[in-house]
């Protein structure tokens, strides 16, 4: 499949003319993913575990399916996968579950990194009565492998791939290490191979709208020993065994987790999304990124006074920079008036930019699939000739 073939696939692309560089803070749905929601709706729709006629074992076998299919894809067993409504959703319930289980105090150590988004960051801080420990990178923004072997702490949370530099966490150094490890997968499901096993992750977050599925649906992933011995974090509906006047018995295993009717649509085309991705490989879509950043870096680098924030070893296709004296929100307005999508700010990382980048604000370049080198080529003219302006 070529990348014409593949940017056919996504309907806003023909309903609108834009270069679309943005794919940090959600993808663009391809229409596959997109006709899943009305499929649902319209053949499958009917509440989920409790029905006893077809329409509501179907609807229940297409949500349980979607459970194995995200579950596979990360190398997972289906009951160790929760659905929710995204990565802030999970990291939120996970902290205070970790809490409430005893598995973690106030007063446990919790260990982040300087790259880490803020959804990974506010959970973490609003638990703790200790200082947190943030994890630094070197002026390639790579982390040192030996300073993470060596760390001791509670509980290290910390970005698989930084949504700012493109940076890819090393879990090769996580073999030996004792405390409980929480990966944001946010950016790297679809744009590097995510394997739990493998990476020796305890739990790990993802949102379905930034691997070109839907918004509203997400994911915690658990290590299913852990998983047992974590209480809910919401309760109501749908997750009790046995519910007496002043209080309640859970169900076991993850059905606990899932109080209220779940996102069941979404759920689906999330399954949908995972097609999609495996169809095109993750092994392209790794191709296609690396040549796309290789166009754009050696031109960004050939400019002056520009800043780059980029892991050049090991990295995805998320590039972030900032000018001398031309501010990041005038290079993204000039570049989003002329038809080109970035983001510029802090990216929800305001410890990055304020105690690493020592700047407000970058403006940040984020591909997908669907870009091409002529996306690369407009956006770069547009950068060079914002700069002349503001300057
Ligand atoms: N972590 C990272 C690295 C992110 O980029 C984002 C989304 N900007 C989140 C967490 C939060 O994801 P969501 O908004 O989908 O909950």
């Amino acid at each position: 499949m070529d990348i014409k073939t593949i940017k056919k696939q996504f309907p806003i692309f023909n309903n609108q003319n834009i270069v679309y560089l943005d794919s940090a803070a959600t993808t663009q749905k391809p229409s596959s993913v997109i006709d899943s929601i009305s499929e649902y709706y319209e053949h499958f729709n009917s509440n989920v575990h409790r029905g006893l006629y077809p329409l509501a074992t179907k609807s229940t076998e297409v949500y349980e399916n979607s459970r194995e299919k995200i579950a596979e894809f990360i190398n997972a067993d289906p009951d160790e996968i929760i659905f929710v409504s995204g990565a802030t959703e999970a990291l939120n319930g996970l902290s205070r579950s970790l809490i409430l289980s005893g598995l973690l105090t106030k007063n446990s150590q919790i260990t982040l990194t300087q790259l880490d988004h803020h959804s990974n960051i506010l959970p973490w801080q609003k638990l703790t009565n200790k200082d947190i420990d943030y994890i630094t990178v070197n002026n390639d923004y790579v982390f040192d492998l030996e300073q993470i072997k060596s760390i001791k702490t509670d509980l290290l949370a910390f970005p698989l791939v930084s949504n700012v530099t493109g940076t890819i966490f090393p879990t090769d150094s996580l073999n030996e290490f004792k405390g409980i490890t929480v990966a944001d997968a946010t950016q790297a499901v679809g744009h590097i191979k995510v394997d739990v096993k493998k990476m020796n992750i305890d739990f790990l977050v993802l949102s379905g709208h930034k691997m070109y599925g839907p918004m509203g649906i997400g994911v915690l992933y658990g290590k299913k020993k852990l998983l047992e011995k974590l209480p809910p974090f919401n309760v109501g509906g749908g997750m009790i065994k046995q519910v007496e006047e002043q209080d309640y018995v859970p169900s076991s295993g993850i059905e606990k987790f899932e109080a209220g009717t779940p996102n069941v649509a979404d759920a689906y085309a999330l399954s949908k999304a995972i097609d999609f991705i495996q169809q095109v490989g993750i092994d392209k879509i790794i191709e296609h990124e690396n040549y796309l950043k290789g166009i754009f870096l050696k031109e960004l680098e050939s400019m002056d006074n520009i800043s780059i924030f980029h892991s050049r070893q090991n990295s995805t296709g998320v590039i972030s920079f900032s000018h001398n004296s031309v501010h990041a929100h005038d290079i993204a307005q000039y570049l989003g008036d002329n038809g080109v999508c970035v983001r510029a700010g802090h990216h929800c990382t305001q410890i990055l930019h304020k105690y690493r980048l020592n700047i407000p604000a970058s403006v940040r370049v984020s591909f997908g699939i669907y870009n091409n080198r002529d996306d690369v080529e407009k956006c770069l003219n547009l950068i060079k000739a914002s700069i002349k302006l503001y300057s």
